[in-house]
């Protein structure tokens, strides 16, 4: 069954289109992203199985034509991968906030888009925009199902002792206010794919998972089900990411707006998109956090101290709710690929009995612990993509 997956942005469209069998059975046709809509020097960048990437300049006025673009370049003669665009039996798309109303994937309906702009209150820089992809696939597929995929689903199993804060209730109830989480796909894909490396079923298993790319968040399963995250109302708390500040005592942005004389929306700058490693080091991206640490730079160097710190402490603070953990998780960006960064944080885990295999941590192998480690450890690719291909598979199998 061959599925479109849309993660559509303010101004960027990405897009992937598999050929899903089973969910392990499945090929990539093409992949790429329509960038800078309603922007002047629009662009797709365009890759067709397994050649070079192309980049095609043309004129994106909306998401519509983006939309329109892409359905065209997958029936092109020349980067084209399938003949005719009815052959596309299903589009997913990535929705980050599902609020309360989604516990899961949902085929979208009138009801479902409802939903999703409600919601567009608790999310006002991502909700419109995958709105506007669902919307422009309404238009040019009108009769293609589309499946909506939330990134805050997952973590809708967790207790209220783990999503609530400690304000009056009325906050809840009147206004939302309460932990979400997010990065939902990729906490839910690597903790299933933790769980089938060990051999267990994930209800088995206490897995604590990090997500760490330029935003970064940290989950904890229990029975099977998240039962707590960092990140929480919204994707600035936490841990300490590339631009974001994370965790900060809330009277903070109080004070700075009434003795720095700052609006709402320049402290909401400072902490969301001027904070995190590229406030403490000058760098957003990791690998040049550690590239400048490697040459002295002792900003780089307390910076990472305080990024590998905090990832410890969530750590702890999720083994000690959960009385005890099984796998810790690393993937994302940074999780993924930077054993340096791996290393430093799970020192202080000997606690737990956990030892590092060094050298399969160095060459970024799945299980990075030791035979002999009471707990595992592991490092695992995560991909978003593949499970909104698969989600959106399952749910047009069942209805048809
Ligand atoms: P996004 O959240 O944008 O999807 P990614 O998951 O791609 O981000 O992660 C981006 C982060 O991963 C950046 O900070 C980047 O520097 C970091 N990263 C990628 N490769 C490496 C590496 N080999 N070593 C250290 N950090 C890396």
């Amino acid at each position: 069954m061959k599925i479109l997956v849309i993660n559509s942005g303010s101004s960027s469209i990405k897009y992937e289109l598999f050929n899903v069998h089973t969910h392990d059975e499945y090929t990539v046709l093409a992949k790429g992203v329509a960038d800078r809509i309603g922007i002047s020097g629009a662009y797709i960048q365009h890759k067709k199985n397994d050649e070079e990437e192309a980049i095609i300049d043309m004129d994106l006025p909306n998401h519509t034509t983006a939309i329109d673009a892409i359905h065209k370049l997958l029936v092109d003669h020349q980067h084209g991968v399938i003949e005719n665009i009815s052959e596309v039996e299903g589009v997913g798309h990535r929705v980050v906030h599902g609020g309360e109303d989604f516990t899961g994937s949902v085929l979208v309906g009138k009801q479902v888009i409802e939903a999703i702009k409600k919601n567009s209150e608790l999310a006002p820089l991502h909700n419109p925009p995958n709105l506007l992809g669902i919307e422009a696939t309404s238009k040019t597929l009108p009769s293609v199902p589309q499946v909506a995929v939330f990134d805050t689903a997952i973590h809708q199993t967790m207790p209220p002792k783990a999503y609530l804060y400690g304000l009056s209730i009325e906050q809840y109830k009147k206004y939302a206010i309460r932990r979400y989480g997010f990065h939902g796909t990729s906490h839910g894909y690597v903790s299933k794919k933790a769980a089938e490396t060990v051999g267990k079923s994930l209800k088995e298993l206490k897995i604590i998972t990090c997500h760490l790319g330029n935003g970064g968040s940290i989950t904890a399963f229990l029975d099977g089900k998240s039962v707590d995250t960092s990140m929480g109302f919204t994707p600035l708390e936490g841990i300490i990411m590339g631009t974001r500040c994370g965790d900060l005592d809330p009277f903070i942005p109080i004070y700075i707006m009434e003795t720095q004389d700052m609006t709402h929306e320049e402290v909401n700058i400072l902490m969301n998109k001027k904070g995190g490693l590229l406030a403490l080091t000058g760098k957003r991206d990791m690998r040049d956090v550690l590239q400048e640490a490697k040459q002295g730079s002792i900003d780089a160097i307390n910076g990472i101290e305080m990024y590998v710190y905090r990832i410890q402490k969530y750590i702890g603070a999720y083994a000690a709710a959960m009385n005890g953990v099984d796998v810790i998780v690393f993937t994302a960006g940074i999780g993924e690929n930077s054993f340096y960064i791996r290393e430093k944080i799970l020192k202080n885990f000997s606690y737990l009995g956990l030892i590092l295999d060094t050298e399969a941590n160095n060459n970024n192998e799945i299980i990075i612990s030791t035979e002999d480690s009471s707990i595992y450890a592991m490092a695992i690719k995560t991909n978003e993509e593949l499970v909104i291909a698969t989600e959106t598979f399952d749910i047009i199998s069942k209805k048809s």
